[in-house]
């Protein structure tokens, strides 16, 4: 009997909206404004996550699905618009840092190669294993913390200035990872300062190679 492929479905944390409940487990079903201005996304993803468990069931689909959380590392885009990306840029630049709101949001932050290992790990584990699978790393930091961090590390004179934070930006995410623990025997490996500064290291190269560095 021939057997399908397997199919990946990077999913991600904002499946869960603003949540209600932390850390979020898988069983949690989220908090999203289906007409906020992130739902497009959201409401995306949790639509082909649908469609995957539909297959899944209708088709026997060997799905992989995997609910991403914050991910940062080398070769991110520099004008991704991300916090990581943001703050490293600005700091290298000696531009100001923008923190949205007070700072006082939390994410947890993970390392791609961590992220990368989850996906290795799912991809290679038995077919009954289809997800949807929390990866991330559970250390929940406030976005005013990452700032200070790495304007440290980096030794940047950049001055932090506020804006306004997004409507709909979610006040805390973490993840509950209880279940990777269990069926990948995954746990991530980068401690948030470890990776920063590799990611420092990264910007630093690029920036500094287009002349942009301060
Ligand atoms: N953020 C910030 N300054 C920036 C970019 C983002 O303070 O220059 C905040 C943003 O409001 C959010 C957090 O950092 O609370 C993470 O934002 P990001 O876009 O990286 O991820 P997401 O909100 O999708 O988790």
């Amino acid at each position: 009997m021939s057997r399908s492929t397997k199919i990946f479905q990077a999913s991600t944390s904002e499946v869960y909206g603003d949540p209600t409940l932390h850390p979020q487990p898988e069983a949690y079903r989220g908090n999203v404004n289906p007409i906020g201005p992130r739902a497009c996304y959201d409401e995306g993803k949790r639509c082909a996550e649908t469609l995957f468990f539909d297959y899944f069931r209708q088709h026997n689909l060997r799905i992989r699905v995997v609910r991403i959380f914050n991910t940062y590392g080398p070769r991110m885009h520099p004008n991704d618009g991300r916090v990581v990306s943001n703050f490293i840029v600005q700091a290298l630049q000696g531009a100001p840092i923008t923190l949205y709101g007070d700072g006082s949001q939390t994410r947890a932050f993970c390392y791609v190669d961590d992220l990368v290992d989850g996906f290795l790990a799912l991809m290679a584990a038995p077919d009954d294993i289809t997800g949807p699978i929390n990866l991330g790393n559970p250390v929940e930091t406030s976005v005013a913390e990452l700032a200070d961090m790495i304007i440290g590390m980096t030794g940047s004179r950049s001055k932090i200035t506020r804006r306004p934070l997004p409507v709909g930006d979610p006040v805390q995410r973490c993840p509950d990872i209880a279940e990777a623990e269990r069926v990948l025997g995954w746990h991530p490996k980068t401690a948030l300062k470890d990776g920063l500064a590799r990611t420092i290291h990264y910007f630093d190269k690029l920036l500094g190679s287009h002349g942009m560095s301060a």
